[in-house]
């Protein structure tokens, strides 16, 4: 068995309104995707909630009462512009980064080499103290911190393929020099951070901007000759991915020309890495993707890229 695929029923509960990119609808049509792929590599697991301390490693208790107290019994609250708190949102986001943790469990207990979590609401955009582009909870770097704390894990990575800048995971891993976070994202465009020039405390932050048009050679020059030389000279014990598929060229939020194969590739590229460097260790997390046919097709290419 290689590869566990971990998610939470809830997640479809969050409500974020009609007309809304981050619908249920884009984790249905991946379930369905994924479920309609028969291989005997896979296995589904529904992820549990996890203790409030684990969100405490990245997320204040002030912003975590805040969003308990914001959360509404009925209709919902907008907390800015476009990130939306339902009346199922906050259960919706504590079983989204429980999924990614059960992951976490699930490849230190020994039973998979890797994990893809299709979960919603995404996470990389959540700071400390803020909820923003659609994220309540940065569960990518909750999960990184809990992998520590329970299996006493080094360094950790996280690689971020999502079109947006993750500035949540970067600003939670910018003062620990055993926490790495790198990000390939389209310049200019939301949240308007990721410039190279940002680069942690010991270098442990990477940010690739990349124009808009980007297309496969240069997403993938940029992986083979900036990223993977880092990564490697980082060292880490475990990689977390930041799986968004906006990149793709049919998106509609952004403007790369990424083609559905291209998430192949990154995929068996940090799969091949983490085999050769952390005994398999790799935990994937969804993200972005906002073109549901271009997202199903890309997450069905990822999953094909971990089983191998
Ligand atoms: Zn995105």
């Amino acid at each position: 068995m290689s590869t566990a695929i971990v998610t939470h029923k809830d997640c479809i509960l969050h409500d974020t309104g009609m007309n809304h990119p981050e619908s249920k609808e884009r984790l249905i049509a991946i379930n369905n995707t994924l479920k309609r792929f028969k291989s005997n590599k896979i296995k589904w697991f529904q992820g549990e909630k996890i203790n409030l301390e684990h969100f405490l490693s990245v997320h204040s208790e002030n912003y975590i009462n805040d969003i308990k107290k914001k959360s509404p019994k009925e209709e919902s609250v907008r907390i800015d512009a476009d990130t939306i708190l339902s009346k199922y949102s906050l259960e919706a986001a504590l079983k989204a980064t429980g999924s990614v943790c059960k992951a976490v469990d699930l490849i230190f207990k020994g039973s998979f080499k890797n994990a893809f979590c299709p979960i919603r609401p995404p996470g990389h955009h959540a700071e400390p103290q803020r909820a923003m582009g659609f994220c309540f909870f940065n569960n990518v770097a909750i999960a990184a911190y809990y992998s520590k704390l329970k299996y006493k894990v080094k360094r950790c990575a996280v690689i971020d393929f999502d079109v947006h800048h993750g500035n949540g995971t970067q600003k939670m891993f910018w003062d620990d020099p055993n926490m790495f976070y790198a990000s390939t994202h389209q310049e200019g465009i939301f949240p308007g951070t990721g410039f190279k020039e940002e680069t942690g405390i010991n270098n442990n932050i990477v940010n690739v901007p990349l124009p808009a048009g980007t297309n496969s050679l240069l997403f993938k020059k940029s992986y083979d000759e900036i990223i993977f030389p880092k990564l490697e000279k980082f060292s880490p014990d475990i990689v977390f991915i930041s799986a968004g598929f906006d990149a793709h060229k049919n998106d509609p939020l952004a403007d790369f020309r990424l083609n559905t194969e291209d998430f192949f590739w990154i995929t068996k590229k940090l799969n091949d890495f983490s085999t050769k460097n952390c005994k398999g260790k790799l935990i994937s997390c969804l993200e972005g993707g906002y073109n549901i046919k271009a997202l199903s097709e890309s997450c069905l290419e990822h999953v094909k890229g971990l089983i191998l």
